[in-house]
């Protein structure tokens, strides 16, 4: 028992500790089209097991650059995607997006700036303003809490240019458009559509995964999606799960609109968020292996009641 216990400690104490040049372990990077990588991060929520690593880096070679949208969790996460940018091409990152606010998209822009300390980083305004006033401060801890130390050393660098809807960059080869919206997955999110096809939605869509909308609106979240569509994408990148076709986005789509319209069905009829659960659940049945799904679903719904009533 005591040997166990102390194995159990030592094993621990192992995983807390990262060095200061630690590293997420490598994940394959995949070419989803033409100059355009992405790696697919395991799907749940940030713990000692994953290292903190879930979300869907990408990166695009464009001409003479490369750009990336979404370098991870932590400078340790960041650290394995510069590894896995090198390993595809020797140009330089000039150009980092950021999705949104939560850090697990983002906290890897240190170890971008330590590769390539030009590159500029761009994300929603609101984004920027979020991660100044204190959302850097409280992801780098939360994700410090959830590895158990392993992102030590992880610095928020916060973006410096504010993007806006629309917005249409010319970067080496290629064009890259800004969606962006103020009442979606985190009310500061972009998509960004690049001109070979490739829409990344960050986490407005995930696939596989149910994701939280405690900072977002149903009806946001599913304008936003609607947008997405409209570009009509050839490969659509999730926030968290693998890159499809246009499926990806009608799905996120029909999860959140059968969730919303159900909702309302039941509240009207004077049903509690408690009593209306089945009858939702069963609704939603197509999406019940995804992750999380029973997890997410009662805390859903009352987000959806809120937002019936503000109707
Ligand atoms: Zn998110």
């Amino acid at each position: 028992m005591r040997i166990a216990a102390l194995l159990i400690t030592a094993c621990l104490t192992l995983t807390a500790h990262a060095g200061p040049q630690d590293s997420v372990k490598p994940y394959p990077a995949r070419k989803i089209a033409p100059d355009t990588w992405v790696i697919t991060g395991p799907l749940g929520e940030p713990s000692v097991q994953n290292q903190g690593f879930m979300n869907n880096p990408g990166w695009i070679i464009a001409g003479d650059q490369v750009v990336v949208i979404d370098p991870g969790s932590s400078v340790q996460a960041g650290r394995m995607v510069v590894n896995a940018i090198k390993k595809t091409t020797g140009l330089p990152v000039t150009t980092v997006y950021n999705t949104h606010i939560h850090g697990d998209h983002w906290l890897g822009n240190q170890a971008i700036l330590d590769a390539w300390p030009k590159a500029v980083l761009i994300a929603h305004p609101d984004m920027i303003a979020q991660a100044k006033a204190s959302e850097a401060e409280s992801w780098v801890r939360l994700m410090d809490q959830l590895t158990r130390g392993f992102t030590k050393g992880t610095r928020a660098a916060i973006p410096t240019v504010a993007t806006y809807d629309g917005m249409t960059s010319r970067i080496g080869t290629r064009a890259f458009k800004v969606h962006s919206s103020n009442d979606a997955h985190s009310k500061t999110d972009i998509m960004i559509e690049v001109d070979n096809g490739v829409l990344f939605t960050g986490d407005n869509v995930l696939n596989g995964r149910i994701g939280r909308l405690d900072d977002g609106t149903f009806k946001g979240n599913i304008r936003a999606i609607d947008n997405g569509l409209a570009t009509q994408p050839k490969v659509v990148v999730p926030g968290h799960g693998k890159a499809g076709g246009i499926a990806v986005l009608q799905a996120q789509r029909d999860y959140f609109q059968t969730l919303y319209d159900t909702v309302k069905v039941e509240y009207n009829a004077g049903k509690s968020d408690f009593e209306m659960k089945p009858v939702v659940a069963k609704k939603l049945a197509a999406y019940k292996n995804w992750n999380g799904f029973d997890a997410a679903l009662g805390r859903l719904i009352s987000l959806a009641i809120l937002e019936i009533e503000q109707e």
